[in-house]
């Protein structure tokens, strides 16, 4: 078996929706390489990690592409039990309490698993995500070589790696009500950023601590890789390579773009993202069948990515808003507390109850909701969506940016408030909306950052700036140059395409990316 001379790479994602798609496209395209790749996940996930790889036997198709599953003991809770306990506690804690249980530490049975795996050379590397810091000490036990994949962009990065040196922000980490005013003026390749536009991380006391250990780890990674590309975020990138790169407490000997990564249901084997059909199977999905009846550009896409869903009076006033914009909508829509989803969960049902009486019927004829989990992808590139209101998630940017559609920025949590900074501010792909100053029992609550809430006048105002008015061709054109950029960059001889081929020849020379460069 020709798998014997072929480097081995062990790859250890997260469950999250918006960590473990980009994964299981690199996965593949490692193994599309010829890389012996094994994924290893908790059974839960590894249930969804095989339906969304599709049906097929790689391995008998001869692509090395394998997934073996670690008893987590958690592979029988279903949906409804999950959506249950989440709805019992304070969201917060729930966050913390999710991670953990998702990342829990199997890092000895890990171990043990790879010492049998056949057949296949034993692994060079594990490539692990980013709140999986016990793949590390697996690579540590095995004597091998820890490569981090980032699933976020390189300001993220950047301010990641920051965060873990002593001087920065004085100490002053996580920020406290007191000084939710501060200006962040030391993340190299980033302007200064205000303390309640960074990620909840640093404003979540029990978060902070959990976060900074993973931190920690990154420095500790031999290759960091990024799902980003040179011309989104050239300064940041140049930052790193020059200010950070090298740096004595940085164990990494590259830092490399290799983005974007879409799902990867809709990138071909050339890593082309132009895909905008299912092939020649019969259309069946109900957002798309709509999508079909629209004129070109007239549609906004509304959706928030797996996770985030808003408070009820928030979402109520959505609704007004949408409709009060005149403009025609496509509204991912999920009933308050509905945990996080992925490709297989069910269609958490229906959110009539949250929305103003009569709303339904009323927008018929030019809008529809949807509450389950939607063809993001394929709906960005349909030729009748003309605009994107969205959280900002990392993955969502990408995918809008491939699709040269603009956005209107709504972050929710995570890094999204850094992301609407940096395609407001820096790219100019996005135009946001402005909250209502908070309240006094607001800023008086225990939230460092309260959740901010959005009017149906701004709302719809914005809704139509985006749509038809200067403003929104302002930002559509730059998204659509940008997309151009993002295309060459994964082409045949591109900063991102080139990167990655220097990422294999590192696997097949195990060990030395030394004077192969940056690939701009
Ligand atoms: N997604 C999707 N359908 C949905 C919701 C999300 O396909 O109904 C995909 C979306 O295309 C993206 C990912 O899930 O690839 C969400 O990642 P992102 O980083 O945008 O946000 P997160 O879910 O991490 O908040």
């Amino acid at each position: 078996e020709s798998w014997n001379h072929a480097p081995h790479v062990v790859v250890a994602p997260n469950a999250l929706s918006g960590h473990s798609i980009p994964f299981l496209q690199f996965a593949r395209r490692l193994a599309n390489e010829g890389v012996v790749t094994t994924i290893v996940a908790t059974d839960r996930h590894v249930l969804e990690l095989r339906s969304s790889l599709g049906a097929t036997d790689w391995t008998a198709q001869g692509v090395p592409l394998r997934i073996l599953g670690l008893r987590d003991g958690k592979a029988e809770l279903t949906h409804r039990e999950w959506t249950e306990k989440m709805r019992e506690r304070e969201v917060e804690l729930e966050v913390v309490r999710l991670m953990q249980e998702l990342v829990v530490d199997v890092s000895s049975p890990m171990a043990q698993l790879l010492r049998g795996v056949e057949p296949a050379a034993a692994p060079v590397c594990v490539l692990h995500d980013m709140f999986v810091p016990w793949a590390q000490e697996v690579a540590d036990r095995l004597g091998i070589e820890k490569h981090l994949l980032f699933v976020s962009n390189a300001s993220a990065l950047s301010l990641a790696l920051q965060s873990t040196n002593p001087q920065f922000a004085e100490g002053l980490l996580p920020i406290s009500k007191e000084n939710r005013d501060l200006i962040i003026s030391d993340i190299p390749g980033l302007p200064p950023i205000p303390a309640l536009e960074l990620p909840d991380p640093f404003l979540v006391a029990g978060l902070f601590d959990w976060m900074q250990i993973r931190h920690k780890k990154f420095r500790k990674a031999d290759v960091i890789l990024v799902n980003t590309f040179y011309e989104l975020e050239k300064p940041v990138l140049d930052a790193l390579q020059n200010e950070v790169l090298g740096h004595p407490n940085m164990q990494a000997k590259c830092i490399l773009e290799i983005g974007p990564l879409l799902p990867e249901s809709y990138v071909n084997d050339d890593g082309n993202f132009d895909i905008t059909t299912n092939g020649s199977m019969e259309e069946t999905d109900p957002c798309i069948l709509w999508l079909n009846t629209r004129p070109p550009k007239s549609v906004l896409f509304v959706s928030f990515g797996s996770g985030a869903t808003h408070p009820a009076p928030q979402l109520l006033e959505m609704a007004f808003g949408l409709e009060d914009s005149g403009c025609s909508f496509l509204w991912i829509v999920r009933p308050p507390g509905t945990p996080g989803m992925s490709a297989t969960s069910e269609n958490p049902g229906s959110v009539t109850e949250f929305l103003p009486p009569g709303f339904e019927e009323r927008i018929m004829d030019r809008g529809m909701c949807y509450s389950g989990w939607a063809p993001q992808m394929r709906i960005l590139k349909h030729s009748a969506v003309g605009g994107f209101l969205s959280h900002c998630g990392w993955n969502s940017s990408l995918e809008t940016v491939c699709a040269g559609v603009p956005i209107l920025a709504w972050p929710k949590g995570a890094e999204q408030h850094l992301n609407r900074r940096y395609l407001v501010d820096t790219s100019k792909l996005a135009i946001e909306l402005e909250a209502d100053p908070y309240t006094k029992e607001e800023l008086e609550g225990d939230k460092v950052r309260p959740e901010p809430f959005y009017s149906r006048e701004e709302i719809a105002k914005k809704v139509r700036n985006l749509m038809h008015e200067a403003e929104g061709q302002a930002v559509r054109k730059n998204i659509q140059r940008l997309r151009s950029a993002a295309r060459e960059a994964g082409a045949l001889g591109g900063s991102s395409r080139r990167n990655f081929e220097a990422y294999i020849r590192l696997l097949h020379n195990y060990g030395n990316c030394n004077g192969e460069g940056n690939g701009h």
